[in-house]
């Protein structure tokens, strides 16, 4: 029982989650700590979504000044400032074209799947339906998201779900370009670097080969940057690194610093398919999470914010590396950035379990592989001292 009486593992809460006992109730900076007090070095940051730590003094600041206007939604029957100045702004680091805001990665996506086939059916062929995902991919649960997300235990137990996805090994651009010559394609989605699959960084020449490819045969590109956008590899966006620019890019985790807020960013001949009605969300885009979001996308995209994420991101690769060669449980090292992978020759869980106990929070991806996702701004000592923890327990 704790102080306010709840039974914690008794809480009348679905099932859907395997919680761990501890219960978190403050946070700061890279840490966190439980109703006992005791601290954990938090290197899942709400799964990237703490891009910029717990306790951010810049996120504070903006809920205040949001805060202060006495407006926390307004729904979208009306326009708010904040909301207009985070499109103006996400679009002006990003690509030409417009702005979709919604609350959630996989809603993101849903609306993403939305506009491809609005977009086949209005400015491009009506014929194309369908959808081009990759072996790994994982773009959320919804029922639209859950069909382009390869995981047969997270499909299986609810099909049907939508029709019309087709997944291919990432590489195998033969076997993309065949489906696109079949005319009935609407999207290719994919993550330029998969997270939750397994933290897969897609190479260069393949996002190249697919945008030449959607260019050729009439699809559009979608890069779902939810996990990997908004500065985690170094670069504002993992697309920039490949230097190819999708047609429809989604965003989520980190965008509103721990808020819920997703974004679909779109070029204009995606945009002018779209009319009033073709989608909406009552919550996207409030005038709070946008003034939130603001702040955050204005950190996170100096130069200086980014710069530094490349230098923690090469400090930690190279400190895991040097673990993976030390380590016969640890087969080698995947990633960018501030999202890196330790591939282990067994499952993660049992890693994820031994590194709290010690103190210290990471994320399993896919089944053997432990994430390690710190926030952007992490001091190097706690790097160091992550490191450590997972060094008594790899060695
Ligand atoms: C987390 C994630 C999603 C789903 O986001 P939710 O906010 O959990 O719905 C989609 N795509 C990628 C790449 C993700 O990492």
């Amino acid at each position: 029982m704790t102080a306010s009486g709840t039974s914690m593992a008794a809480a009348p809460l679905v099932g859907v989650y395997a919680q761990p006992d501890l219960v978190l109730a403050r946070g700061e900076g890279s840490w966190v700590w439980d109703e006992d007090g005791r601290r954990y070095l938090d290197f899942t940051a709400g799964i990237a979504v703490n891009a910029l730590g717990h306790g951010s003094p810049v996120i504070a600041q903006a809920i205040q000044e949001a805060l202060a206007t006495g407006l926390i939604h307004t729904s979208n029957l009306y326009r708010t400032r904040p909301v207009a100045e985070l499109a103006e702004t996400l679009i002006g680091l990003a690509f030409p074209g417009r702005a979709f805001f919604c609350n959630s990665g996989a809603e993101a996506n849903e609306a993403a799947l939305k506009f491809a086939r609005r977009w086949a059916g209005s400015g491009g062929p009506e014929t194309r339906r369908e959808f081009i995902s990759f072996r790994g991919a994982f773009h959320g649960r919804l029922f639209g998201t859950l069909a382009v997300t390869d995981r047969e235990a997270y499909q299986a137990p609810f099909r049907p779900l939508m029709p019309g996805v087709h997944f291919r090994e990432v590489g195998d651009v033969g076997g993309v370009d065949a489906l696109l010559s079949s005319g009935t394609i609407a999207a290719v989605f994919i993550e330029p670097l998969q997270g939750e699959g397994g933290v897969r960084l897609i190479p260069a020449d393949f996002l190249r080969s697919l945008r030449e490819l959607c260019d050729r045969h009439g699809a559009l590109l979608v890069f779902d940057e939810v996990q990997c956008g908004l500065g985690r590899t170094g670069k504002l966006f993992a697309h920039q690194h490949a230097d190819v620019t999708p047609d429809v890019m989604t965003l989520a985790k980190p965008l509103a610093g721990g808020l819920p807020m997703g974004a679909v960013l779109v070029t204009e001949p995606v945009a002018s398919a779209l009319r009033p009605g073709d989608h909406g969300t009552t919550f996207g885009g409030s005038p709070l999470v946008a003034t939130v979001a603001l702040a955050v996308v204005r950190a996170i995209s100096e130069p200086s914010f980014l710069r530094g994420v490349t230098e923690r991101g090469g400090f930690l690769r190279k400190g895991l590396e040097g673990l993976a060669r030390r380590s016969k449980r640890v087969e080698g090292v995947r990633g960018m950035g501030l999202l890196q992978g330790l591939v282990l020759e067994g499952p993660s869980t049992a890693v994820v379990t031994a590194a709290r106990e010690k103190g210290l929070l990471v994320v399993a991806a896919g089944t053997d592989v432990v994430r390690v996702i710190p926030p952007l701004n992490v001091d190097y000592e706690d790097l160091e001292f992550g490191l450590e923890i997972l060094e008594e327990i790899l060695a």
